[in-house]
């Protein structure tokens, strides 16, 4: 669920819903009836990271995003840049979202994530360094990995595959409902 392009990038003119022949076969896209120019709409990848703080004894360091309204604590999360490879962005994110300086990068896997027409790269970074949050980030908090809590969703699904690594079975929280009520975050410290 993305927004939607009105005019054509390439000459402005309008696009419209338009059937074309494809590999696939016959696909109805929005497309520019003037210059042929085709709005493909692909997934965005995102990346993500399990932030294992080496120097706080392995805790690992979940955040809570400023726009959010439950009390939700998650992976810190980012789009690539062009001209980084994967790695090297998840280690720009990080320091950037909490000033930590990354030490290892190991990929976890790739998770769905079609609501916002995105595919999530999650990394296992291992970090230290003082820690400062960018805007973006309301609060943070330092779990043990047994105590993190998943969420049903692409990243959760991550740090649940993480936490499997490690001979640690997830536990997963209700996903928080639209009238802002959360599941209690795991005990903290
Ligand atoms: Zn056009």
């Amino acid at each position: 669920m993305t927004a939607e392009y009105r005019y054509c990038p390439q000459c402005a003119a309008a696009l419209a819903w338009i059937e074309g022949m494809e590999d696939g076969g016959a696909k109805s896209r929005l497309r520019c009836a003037a210059c042929g120019f085709t709005h493909w709409n692909n997934p965005t990848p995102v990346l993500a990271a399990v932030v294992e703080c080496t120097d706080r004894g392995g805790r690992l360091l979940l955040a809570r995003n400023a726009a959010w309204s439950g009390r939700m604590f998650a992976l810190i999360t980012g789009f690539m840049e062009a001209g980084e490879t994967p790695e090297e962005g998840i280690a720009r994110e990080v320091k950037e979202e909490t000033s930590l300086v990354a030490e290892a990068v190991k990929l976890i896997g790739v998770y769905d994530f079609q609501r916002l027409n995105q595919v999530i790269i999650a990394y296992h970074v291992q970090a230290r360094g003082e820690i400062s949050l960018s805007p973006e980030l309301a609060e943070y908090r330092l779990f043990e990995p047994g105590d993190a809590l998943c969420w049903p969703a692409g990243t959760g699904y991550a740090l649940a595959d993480w936490l499997r690594g490690r001979g640690i079975e997830p536990r997963f929280i209700d996903w928080p409902r639209r009238d802002g009520a959360t599941a209690t975050p795991a005990t903290s410290s």
